[in-house]
């Protein structure tokens, strides 16, 4: 995705205002980053609030999603990789940092030197790290990451105990300060699943082992998004939430908690065109005009994320209206149906393809329903040529 400066063009607050902007556009608000923030805070009572800003933010552009969130109260930011903790603090960013999935020979040098915390998920990991950290010259910070029934990042149960007699033996050496300990849950977005309350149980009696060894981490953690809202039993420390930041709800059952998405997906109509009766449109000819219509080309295709799979299954707002997709969604390219007389839509006007629905759009959830997958995957699948763009946030 092409990232325009703020500064470049007016981010366009007025939906009027079309002529010149980008033809596909993922306009990321900040503000709505803000609120969320706020929402996040508010169901984190007493704990900390780590946001989550992997992969790109959520694709919504980490830099500035980070600076907005640290602004409106984030006290931290988790990350999958040591790069994307570097790109951070190469951007100036110095609030903490914590990095939690690495190959063993992951550059954790580099981290220690940024001051970004390390996740840790096995004996192998830990002497990696403890090794960076002597030849650093300087001590790591070190979360261990605890498996209680993911059964994908974290430390095995089996591990457990020489991960324990490892960790204490690196703290006596002095090689690395145990800062947090941490889970992660697999049932998260069903609120009264069983398997989160033994996955609590096991989480518990985990940190119980590191007490008895007289490690003492000063932050514990375990709830995403979904947990953060739905339930505060699992707060401990500090809350680690990522979808929600960009305002898509995680228990979409559950309504939306007044989170409002911040990525809003734009097109400008390229073509309008007649179409006969009888005649097909796009590849295949999937869709036969059953009379004489008028139709919009949009300048989106599968290769800038919207999914082959959603051909002829979603709607877009044009002209004050939903407007249905016809035929198959092309590499670069979809078309909607207008009706017989275009009904006042034009070349260049704006099409709203999902997003907060202030314009009429759908949710990003809408998609993700139809083709049976998550909106995460919908928000981080948006490349190609579209541009992102940043409103709000005071610019
Ligand atoms: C991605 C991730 C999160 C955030 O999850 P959401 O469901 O987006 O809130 C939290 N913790 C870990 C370990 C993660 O990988």
């Amino acid at each position: 995705m092409t990232v325009l400066d703020s500064g470049d063009r007016s981010t366009g607050d007025d939906p009027l205002v079309t002529s010149g902007r980008p033809q596909l556009e993922a306009i990321v608000d900040l503000d709505a980053i803000a609120h969320n923030v706020g929402v996040l805070r508010e169901h984190a009572g007493d704990a900390a609030l780590m946001t989550v800003v992997k992969a790109d933010a959520y694709n919504h552009g980490v830099v500035a999603v980070a600076r907005t969130a640290l602004a409106a109260g984030a006290d931290q930011l988790g990350v999958t990789t040591v790069a994307e903790g570097l790109e951070l603090r190469a951007a100036g960013i110095d609030a903490p940092v914590l990095a939690w999935l690495h190959t063993v020979d992951a550059d954790y040098a580099a981290a220690i030197v940024a001051g970004i915390e390390i996740g840790v998920s096995s004996p192998r990991h830990l002497a990696a790290v403890v090794a960076a950290a002597q030849a650093v010259g300087s001590p790591a910070v070190v979360t261990v990451k605890i498996d209680t029934g993911l059964n994908r990042n974290g430390v095995a149960p089996d591990e457990w105990d020489t991960m324990v007699d490892a960790l204490a033996a690196a703290v006596a050496d002095g090689a690395i300060r145990l800062h947090g300990a941490f889970t992660h849950l697999a049932h998260a977005d069903e609120p009264h699943h069983p398997v989160i309350d033994r996955q609590k149980q096991r989480f518990d009696d985990a940190l119980a082992q590191l007490r008895r060894r007289g490690l003492e981490p000063d932050v514990v953690h375990a709830a995403n998004s979904a947990a953060t809202l739905t339930r505060p039993d699992l707060r401990y420390d500090m809350v680690r939430p990522g979808i929600a930041l960009y305002g898509l709800t995680p228990v979409p059952e559950l309504g939306d908690f007044g989170l409002r998405p911040a990525m809003n997906l734009r097109a400008r109509v390229a073509l309008v065109k007649h179409v006969a009766e009888g005649e097909g449109v796009s590849y295949g000819h999937i869709w036969v005009a059953p009379k004489d219509t008028t139709v919009a080309l949009l300048p989106m295709g599968y290769a800038d994320g919207l999914p082959r799979l959603l051909s002829q299954k979603f709607e877009v707002q044009l002209g004050g209206k939903r407007r249905r997709a016809i035929g198959r969604v092309c590499m670069d390219q979809v078309v909607v149906e207008l009706g017989p007389d275009a009904d006042g839509v034009v070349e260049g006007d704006t099409a709203y393809v999902f997003g907060n629905g202030d314009h009429g759009e759908p949710n990003a959830l809408a998609w993700a329903e139809e083709l049976g997958t998550i909106h995460y995957e919908i928000v981080c699948g948006i490349r190609g040529r579209t541009t992102r763009t940043y409103a709000g946030g005071g610019q």
